[in-house]
């Protein structure tokens, strides 16, 4: 009779607890819901795999409108998102990736809302043991300036193609990738024979026009890797990479041979002279240049509307 009592007493005691538990694990969630909806970023709470909970702003972006129809699509925080690291997208695959986390600060990552990626930066505060708030920052405004800016620095403002400080910064780079790979590269560059008299026949915007066709026309012969700046005034260089010297001599001739034959507006006719070196390891940028440069020099020597290559000292 007694231990039935007790048995009694034991499993109402061990009820209420289990119903004090519950009462407090929703108002802590109800409280949890609220604070995430008086974000306007989007916020997620997951056990480190699955979502939890998915504020408006987030079921807004998604285009859900209930939290049980996103997790139909699916479950997992990690497949909502792409990691971004030094241009490079990755999917994350670690199941516990989240608890990482905290150590970064904070990762970019890109969600996609209809058919627009955008970039967040993605931060990750730990609520307890088994709930993590995650929150994603619309950075992509700023990237896209960003972008924007860097393209300004980067171009040359009359013909829209590089300038020589971008290019150096990219010859400085392939003569350190060129170091720790097997690869080579070439640099070519280029000079517009009598320019002077182009300006002084027909006035200084249509030779204005004319660096701007060069530009183009060139520009539509290099492969997507190579580059192609204004190295000042009406000189061009070209880097082309994985390119020997005479591979770079054979596209520099069908470049002349191209600029030789294009029909310039009212001009109608201009040449240019190139000079080609490629880069071996006991040169640097401005040894390289250098070579190039002599080169160009020997090729307007010998007449202009030509070609000569670094290695070739006959020419002159
Ligand atoms: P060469 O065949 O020896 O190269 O003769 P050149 O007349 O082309 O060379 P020179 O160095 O004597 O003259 C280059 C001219 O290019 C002089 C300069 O006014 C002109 N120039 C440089 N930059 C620009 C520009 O942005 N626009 C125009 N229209 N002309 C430019
Ligand atoms: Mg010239
Ligand atoms: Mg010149």
């Amino acid at each position: 009779m007694v231990s039935e009592t007790s048995l009694c007493a034991v499993v109402i005691v061990l009820l209420c607890l289990v119903i004090i538990f519950l009462l407090k694990r929703n108002n802590f969630d109800s409280y949890l819901r609220k604070f995430i909806e008086y974000n306007s970023n989007i916020t997620v709470v997951t056990d480190t795999t699955d979502i939890l909970m998915v504020n408006s702003a987030g079921l807004h972006y998604f285009g859900f409108p209930t939290v049980e129809a996103l997790k139909k699509k699916t479950k997992f925080l990690s497949k909502l998102f792409t990691e971004v690291t030094n241009d490079d997208i990755k999917h994350v695959q670690s199941i516990n990736w989240v608890t990482k986390v905290p150590k970064r600060q904070h990762i970019t990552v890109q969600m996609q809302s209809g058919t627009f990626k955008q970039t967040f930066s993605m931060q990750v505060s730990k609520i307890n043991d088994k709930r993590y708030m995650v929150t994603f920052h619309n950075i992509s405004k700023v990237i896209a300036e960003k972008k924007a800016i860097t393209q300004v620095a980067e171009k040359d403002e009359l013909t829209q193609i590089y300038n020589r400080a971008k290019f150096n910064t990219v010859l400085n780079d392939a003569i350190r990738t060129t170091q720790v790979y097997d690869k080579t590269f070439s640099v070519i560059l280029f000079d517009i024979d009598h320019f002077k008299r182009v300006n002084d026949t027909y006035g200084h915007d249509v030779g204005d026009k004319v660096l701007i066709q060069v530009s183009a026309l060139v520009k539509n012969m290099l492969h997507g890797y190579d580059t192609f700046a204004r190295w000042g005034g009406e000189e061009f260089v070209i880097l082309a990479e994985s390119t020997n010297e005479n591979e770079a001599h054979m596209l520099a001739n069908r470049i002349r041979e191209a600029i030789e034959h294009f029909p310039f507006e009212i001009v109608k006719q201009i040449t240019c002279s190139f000079g080609v070196s490629q880069y071996t390891k006991e040169k640097n940028a401005e040894t390289l240049l250098k070579a190039a440069d002599d080169a160009l020099y020997r090729a307007k020597e010998s007449g202009r509307n030509t070609v000569c290559i670094s290695s070739d000292k006959t020419s002159l």
